[in-house]
């Protein structure tokens, strides 16, 4: 291995689009981009090779990769991803939120699935490079914001079963709108008990793909029934909350802030850390403990939880009305939003949009 290749900074070659999408075609995807649906006009790829490193940074148009049918990440699941978003700010800059916990969570992942880690400066930089080449697909409006989507995959033709010898990293960009369209609204979820998504030792911390693939199938239960959201408790006792498919959840109990602690096998949100920031900043005590499903529901009957919400920075912040299960129901489905989970979403986007201070230091420019 050298250390030189792995040491000096990636200088990134650009290859611009020869036919980017017209403005008129951009226009029309930007006044209702839902989320996940378009693409921007460029991507960004960065190679690694065992002993060789990270290199061949560049900037490319936007376009279906190559892989061989033998590619490790076809077969065994090694990949690893991040979300983020930039905003565009009134006075046109463009900025994203809190970009080095998502590398250095990125790193984690990578440690946990055998995959190289991304230094967090070309992590930074490759967000740089993908949105100075599609600034304009960058939403105007107040809620809107791009999504990235950095991802690492194994990428080498091999079947043998061990880590790959050849990663590629990859940044893509989508537009996305509002996610409440009609205004924030509480949701009911699914409480799974057939189905955990992740044992002790496993891979619930890191952000991967695997992970998705297992809940997909108690995602379709939750759909089946109504709810939006799969809630998943530990898999070693069944009784404590761990968290949704894809979101933290928090409890709010007077003036106490309740998230279940980090252990392993849940996933540590940016929004997460955010929240529970903006809760002390607020004076409100902040537990991070344990949780069980038994406590939430007493809580909810008894009235000591009066709000619950569940966050990530998609929806941000996502009201939860009612929990439902297969021998579990409790909540008021139509109970409006709390609150408390109301000002915090309110007080996060306005940050992240630059409409409120940013005294955390929070924000990264993007543009400049
Ligand atoms: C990404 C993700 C979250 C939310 O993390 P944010 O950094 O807040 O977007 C929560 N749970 C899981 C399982 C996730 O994959």
């Amino acid at each position: 291995m050298t250390l030189s290749a792995e040491a000096s900074p990636l200088t990134f070659n650009h290859e611009l689009n020869p036919n980017p999408a017209s403005d008129l075609e951009r226009e029309s995807v930007l006044a209702n981009p839902g989320f996940g649906l378009h693409f921007t006009d460029h991507m960004v790829a960065i190679d690694w090779d065992l002993g060789v490193g990270w290199h061949d940074a560049r900037l490319q148009p936007y376009g279906p990769l190559q892989v061989d049918p033998a590619s490790a990440v076809l077969h065994y699941g090694q990949e690893i991803f991040e979300g983020l978003k930039a905003y565009r700010h009134d006075d046109g800059s463009i900025w994203t939120f809190r970009p080095e916990k998502n590398a250095e969570r990125l790193q984690r992942s990578a440690r946990r699935l055998a995959l190289p880690e991304l230094p967090v400066d070309a992590f930074l930089e490759s967000l740089k490079q993908i949105v100075r080449a599609d600034k304009a697909w960058v939403p105007t409006d107040a809620d809107g914001s791009l999504y990235l989507r950095p991802f690492m995959i194994a990428n080498e033709t091999f079947l043998g079963v061990r880590a790959a010898h050849r990663v590629a990293y990859y940044v893509i960009a989508s537009p996305a709108g509002p996610y409440f369209s009609g205004g924030v609204k509480p949701v009911s979820i699914w409480l799974s008990t057939e189905y955990s998504r992740a044992g002790r030792g496993g891979t619930g911390a890191a952000k991967c793909g695997g992970n998705y693939a297992a809940s997909l199938l108690p995602q379709e239960e939750a759909a089946a029934n109504g709810c939006s959201q799969v809630l998943f408790l530990d898999a070693e006792t069944g009784t404590h909350v761990d968290e949704l498919g894809g979101m933290n959840v928090f409890f709010v109990m007077g003036d106490r802030l309740v998230t279940p602690a980090t252990s392993g096998s849940i996933l540590e949100g940016v929004t997460r850390d955010s929240i529970l920031q903006l809760a002390r900043d607020r004076g409100m005590t902040v537990e991070e403990r344990d949780f069980t499903l038994e406590e939430w529901r007493d809580g909810v009957e008894s009235g000591t939880i009066s709000e619950t919400f569940a966050c990530g920075t998609a929806a941000v912040i996502t009201p939860i009305a009612q929990v439902k299960g297969h021998d579990v129901l409790f909540g008021d489905a139509d109970a409006p939003a709390g609150e408390v989970t109301l000002s915090l979403r309110q007080e996060l986007t306005d940050i992240q949009h630059g409409r409120a201070e940013d005294r955390h230091g929070w924000l990264y420019r993007l543009d400049a």
